[in-house]
């Protein structure tokens, strides 16, 4: 192979460059004919016009979105013409809620625009192929389906008949996160007695402040009803580059009059828009937060009725222990789940109704007017309502005390929390970002506390969460086998950081006295909890999986650790490595057995997300390319050769626990008897068993494309009406129903061990590790992209043309000045465990201290296939871990651990300049 540098490339080409031209001039003018009148029937080039014209032509036409992780719900017509898609076009015919509301019409983004192109890219697989080399080596074989499915379904009896059941991961990742193909996979792993991470919680997204105050992190809103609120926080969240067919709604309520406060370390695309950017320190958010509610007790900004009705903070807590008096404390045949407030009205204490122990099920204080104030005695027992010990810790969080940590002016945070305050509708919408913090726990709960103290809940604002657990009912029904049967339901952060042996590169990284000085433990004595937490079976952790089929999962890419994640994942799942998938990537190219899974237009599926009401329909419109299949025809066949396979060994059934998995009959199960082989009858059945979806027909949606929720009694939370923007919390709010907590009540108050042990059972603040507890000065953050759905679209042609076309870090221009590095250069990004080079793009908004890389870049894109997540340590939450407090038990895609992905520390230098090979 030949060498040359940059500069030799430039003068050889400019020469060629030059060389073209003229002969373009002496070649091409000559060639072309003397056009007189171009309207004259002679003109001899109509054949080029018929060219452009056909450009607008196509067969026919048919719907689909883009069913990838980013909540858009987009709904596409799809332009189909000799067997390839030539392009799509916004559906943009969703119905208007209410007139003074603005419609969610037209919703599409910049990838989902040019999705008919990205899906004919090289690296769409196209057919089943085995490995033949090692794994990785990138050598494969092409194979039938009959074979592929034929030795997958031998080795999946095999590993049972080696191991016995629980050594089979069978997980549906976030790649795709439509109806069908979650439930495709959920199902195959019911029957199997699969383990099935949560992919909320693996990917650090899951809001656990959210769900320890109110008992649902997934209780959000529409996004029509951002545009309602008098105030808008954007909460580490950049609606401009990764909410963009929502964003309009935060900034139309801008015109309507609404306050826009975005909170984030960058001066991004979004801060732009805001009436008040605060430029906070990266990390530190709970404590702003907690100074907001500092500021609303200080200057008596709240409501009493609010906390009093819909809080636990009027709840009796013993001084002697520091617990809440329960009735067990004064009956020894009482319940540990009842719980007493002081009626001021009676001067006596009484139940507090509404807990799970409480036969009343309401929140509503008919007679009584708990006390939020004073000490009293029951039954010898001294005790004072929760409140106080909420005020003493708030009390320590005053604006002028918090601003060393924050970086953020006394004046503006009073002046802000006085707007919060007084707005009739205030939301607090919240990035994915803050459950990838160590301390995002404490923002979520902060969060919470400042809006219930300042009266806002259901029709008057909340936590936008961005999921919403509606239309899912017969998705769920599916799934679960009708609720008979379940696969091994598993945490998401913790299953990743044990089988992934993450605190290798967390010892590695932090300095134990310095993390435990800033974050209360150590790494050895998280993980003496994290132990402690799976003995105890608060959470689930099933041991060596020897054995994985990951559909959509590109786990590889995203998790912490990088390559030493890959091996350790890979040297304990010896016999089988399944993916099912329509790209390769930097999971699929280790695989012994890919499965080519069907693009979004080539396949029928359903997707509604929290965003709007309208569930959209995936007609395919086109054929799946090469043998590509539908994940449910995909498991349908996989079904159909363990049934085949396993009767002809002679193997029938497993024990399994609460559950027998059916291995002769597990094709009849799967198919309903053969009713379901196709997505297409999958679809149908779950569109004819959704409660939501009453009165509407399959044929109607698959005619026009959607079907749009009117009305839905199964928000577990909210009663969906059709004309007016969904809000979370409303049956709480307004019917004064109980919250799916202990209390029954909004908590603020949680006297577990464990909570009590890291100072944490009031809302308060903790650092997160950050840099100050590693040898290494910048944070290095990896947040969402623009050009690309984590890894989709990020090697697409045209997204790489709006950026560098290549993966770079930013990073501020001074922080450039500090380092010698220039603008393009290329630099080594470094920490105790691993490094990368990449090219470094200056950015004004960023802060000095700061290396921002958007995440989602495939490993073979950065250089010797290194990869971002190779200097990316990560560390467990203790708080999530706790499984065994009313409504802190572990649920999937509710409560447990988050993977926290924002906590790496680096530095930076100049990199010598790679060498350009021709
Ligand atoms: Fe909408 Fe997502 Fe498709 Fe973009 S990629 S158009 S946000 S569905």
């Amino acid at each position: 192979m030949s060498k040359y540098n940059r500069r030799q490339f430039l003068e050889r080409s400019s020469i060629g460059s030059i060389g073209i031209i003229g002969a373009g001039n002496a070649w091409g003018l000559t060639r072309l004919e003397p056009i007189g009148d171009p309207l004259n029937a002679e003109y001899p080039y109509r054949a080029w016009e018929d060219l452009y014209e056909k450009e607008f032509d196509w067969d026919h036409v048919g719907y689909a979105a883009h069913c990838v992780n980013c909540q858009g719900n987009c709904g596409f017509q799809v332009f189909v013409k000799d067997g390839i898609v030539v392009r799509e076009e916004q559906i943009a015919a969703y119905p208007v809620v209410r007139d003074d509301i603005p419609d969610t019409n037209p919703r599409g983004c910049q990838k989902g625009a040019i999705h008919s192109s990205n899906m004919y890219e090289g690296d769409r697989l196209r057919y089943p192929m085995k490995r033949i080399g090692e794994r990785g080596q990138g050598k494969w074989q092409r194979i039938s389906w009959d074979q592929a499915a034929t030795e997958v379904a031998d080795k999946i009896i095999d590993i049972y008949e080696s191991y016995g059941p629980g050594h089979l991961m069978s997980h549906w990742g976030t790649g795709t996160v439509s109806h069908m193909p979650w439930t495709a996979s959920l199902r195959f792993a019911t029957l199997l007695g699969g383990i099935q991470g949560d992919t909320i919680s693996d990917v650090g997204d899951l809001n656990t402040g959210a769900h320890l105050a109110y008992g649902d992190p997934l209780q959000s809103m529409t996004s029509d009803s951002w545009y309602e609120a008098d105030y808008i926080v954007l909460a580490m969240f950049n609606p401009s580059v990764t909410r963009i067919p929502d964003a309009h709604f935060v900034w139309e309520g801008r015109y309507r009059g609404a306050r826009i406060m975005s909170v984030t370390p960058d001066y991004n695309p979004s801060s732009i828009h805001a009436d008040v950017w605060v430029p906070i320190e990266a990390g530190t958010d709970p404590y702003f937060y907690m100074s907001l509610v500092n500021v609303v007790l200080e200057e008596d900004l709240w409501s009493a009725d609010f906390v009093k009705e819909q809080t636990d903070l009027t709840l009796l807590v013993r001084k002697d222990n520091g617990r809440l008096l329960r009735q067990s404390d004064l009956d020894e045949h009482g319940e540990t789940d009842v719980f007493f407030v002081w009626d001021l009205n009676t001067d006596a204490a009484v139940p507090a109704s509404g807990s799970m122990g409480s036969e009343e099920k309401t929140i509503a204080l008919g007679e009584r007017d708990p006390a939020l104030a004073g000490s009293y005695e029951v039954d010898g027992i001294t005790v004072e309502p929760a409140f106080v010990h909420m005020r003493k810790e708030a009390a320590r969080f005053t604006p002028e005390a918090v601003q060393p940590t924050t970086g953020v002016h006394p004046d503006l945070v009073r002046e802000e929390a006085r707007h919060m305050a007084a707005a009739k509708k205030l939301v607090m919408l919240d990035g994915f970002n803050i459950g990838k913090h160590l301390n995002g726990i404490y923002t979520g709960w902060a969060q919470a506390l400042f809006l219930a103290l300042t009266g806002h809940g259901g029709p008057t604002g909340g936590i936008d969460t961005s999921w919403l657990d509606w239309g899912w009912v017969s998705v769920l029904r599916l799934a679960f086998f009708d609720n008979t049967k379940f696969p091994r339901l598993d945490t998401g952060g913790l299953g990743e950081y044990m089988h992934g042996h993450m605190w290798e590169e967390a010892s590695r990284h932090y300095d134990p006295k310095k993390l435990k000085e800033r974050v209360g433990f150590d790494v050895e004595e998280m993980m003496a909890m994290a132990h402690e937490s799976i003995d105890k079976r608060w959470m689930p952790h099933y041991g060596p999986v020897k054995g994985m089929i990951l559909s959509a999962d590109n786990r590889f890419r995203r998790a912490k650790g990088g390559a030493a994640y890959r091996e350790r994942v890979l040297a304990e799942a010896t016999d089988l490595f399944v993916c099912v998938d329509p790209r390769m990537n930097s999971t699929t190219r280790w695989a012994d057995y890919l499965l080519p899974a069907a693009s979004y237009y080539e396949k029928w599926d359903l997707r509604l997300t929290p965003l709007h009401r309208n569930v959209n329909f995936f007609t395919a419109p086109v054929k799946p390319i090469g043998e590509a299949k539908p994940e449910w025809e995909i498991f349908t066949l996989l079904a159909e050769k363990v049934q085949e396979r396993a009767k002809a060994r002679g193997v029938s059934k497993y024990e399994d626990g609460d559950f027998t998995r059916d291995f002769d009959t597990i094709y009849d199960d799967y198919t309903m008897n053969g009713k379901l082989t196709t997505a297409r009858d999958a679809v149908q059945w779950m569109v004819e068993n959704s409660p939501e979806l009453a009165g509407q027909t399959f044929e109607e949606g698959a005619e026009k494309g959607f079907l749009t929720v009117q009305t839905s009694p199964f928000p577990a939370h909210t009663t969906v009406k059709p004309d007016r923007p969904v809000n979370p919390w409303e049956h709480q709010v307004v019917d004064k129903k109980p919250y799916p907590t202990l209390s029954g009540r909004i908590t603020f108050f949680c006297d577990h061990d464990w909570f009590a042990r890291l100072d944490s059972k009031v809302p308060t603040a903790r650092p997160n590790a950050g840099p100050q507890a590693s040898n290494f000065p910048l944070i290095f953050h990896t947040p969402h992209a623009r050009w690309g759905i984590h890894s989709n679209w990020r090697s697409d042609k045209y997204m790489m043309r709006m950026q560098r076309g290549e993966p770079h870090v930013c990073i501020s221009p001074q922080l450039a000045a500090a380092k010698g590095i220039g603008d393009g250069n290329r630099v080594r990004v470094f920490n105790g465990f691993g490094e990368f080079h990449v090219q470094a793009k200056l950015m004004p908004g960023m802060r000095d201290d700061t290396v921002m890389m958007e995440h989602g870049w495939e490993q073979y894109q950065i250089e010797g296939g290194r990869y971002l997540n190779d200097v990316v340590p990560t560390l467990l939450q203790p708080l999530e871990l706790v499984g065994n407090w009313g409504h802190l038990k572990f649920q999937f895609l509710r409560w447990n651990q988050n993977q926290v992905a924002n906590e790496g520390s680096v530095d930076i230098e100049a990199a010598p300049a790679q060498e350009m090979q021709a």
